[in-house]
């Protein structure tokens, strides 16, 4: 079989970099090119020198579709106006796209899901199989307790992050909403300040923190009168979250058009 031909938009950000250096390390794909914002400094460079890598002979281009005119799929941790774009394109252009980027408001949601009858789509706040993991169990241990038991969702990223509670947060928030039976957007409680008054029982919260070149911390933490459960996860280097997103991208070769997540492709749904 033919190397399966993947493109990496934002190919100059701090995931399109390791995405591209990770597709190269991967047996049965390769780089079918990059894009970045017209005007910046990366188009037109090398993509290869770009990711560390040595030439690969692929210049980055600003112009999403004819790069998705030779890719199969499109790898996307940029931002989410971008994202939006992306998705329309990739539909267009038949190619799968998987969907890193965080921070989406639901309309724009709305426009990936829309995309998604044309193409396979994966989307996942987060890519690495130790957080989809952490999720299926927080549903799970929300299901056991009765909401005597707190629920408050702890993360830490590093200080370049521009959106909060990170999507991984909020993926964790749902999840426990989910084993509850409840919707999270009637029980968060994304920031507290102030006078806030005593907790609601039966909230979710949420607390976020920024500092440095933290990958990714979470934890989500269940306190009742006299003990308190945690469940946690710690990313130590970015690598995860780009070899996830590599694994998604193989896994919708040959994938009817659909919107999947992490756990179909880890198996875990
Ligand atoms: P970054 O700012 O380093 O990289 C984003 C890149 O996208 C930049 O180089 C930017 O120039 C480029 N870009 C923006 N608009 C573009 C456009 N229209 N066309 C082409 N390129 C464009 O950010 P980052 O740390 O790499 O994170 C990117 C996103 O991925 C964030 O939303 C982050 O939360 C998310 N993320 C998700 C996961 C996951 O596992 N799902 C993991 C890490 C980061």
């Amino acid at each position: 079989m033919d190397d399966y031909k993947i493109a990496v938009v934002g190919c100059a950000g701090r995931m399109g970099r390791m995405l591209v250096r990770c597709i190269q390390e991967t047996e049965g794909c390769q780089v079918a090119g990059g894009t970045e914002v017209s005007g910046g400094d990366a188009v037109g460079r090398d993509i290869g020198e770009l990711a560390g890598l040595g030439p690969l002979g692929i210049p980055v281009i600003d112009d999403p579709v004819e790069l998705f005119a030779k890719a199969e799929a499109v790898v996307d941790f940029t931002t989410p106006a971008a994202t939006v774009a992306h998705a329309e394109l990739a539909a267009q252009a038949r190619a799968a796209h998987i969907v890193g980027t965080t921070g989406l408001d639901p309309e724009q949601e709305a426009e990936v899901e829309r995309a998604a009858r044309h193409t396979a789509v994966v989307r996942a706040a987060n890519m690495s199989l130790g957080v989809n993991l952490l999720q299926a169990l927080v549903e799970q241990v929300a299901r056991a307790l009765d909401p005597d038991y707190d629920i408050e969702v702890l993360e830490m990223h590093h200080r370049h992050k521009v959106d909060a509670p990170s999507g991984t947060a909020l993926a964790l928030g749902r999840a426990a909403a989910a084993g509850r039976g409840v919707d999270l957007d009637l029980v968060a409680q994304r920031v507290r300040d102030g006078h806030t008054g005593a907790r609601r029982r039966g909230d979710i919260g949420f607390a976020t923190l920024r500092g440095g070149d933290v990958a990714g911390e979470h934890t989500v933490i269940f306190a009742a009168e006299g003990e308190r459960i945690e469940l946690g996860h710690r990313a130590t280097t970015r690598d995860v979250f780009a070899r996830g997103a590599v694994k998604a991208a193989l896994w919708t070769r040959g994938r009817a058009p659909g919107l999947y997540s992490m756990m179909d492709v880890l198996g875990l749904s």
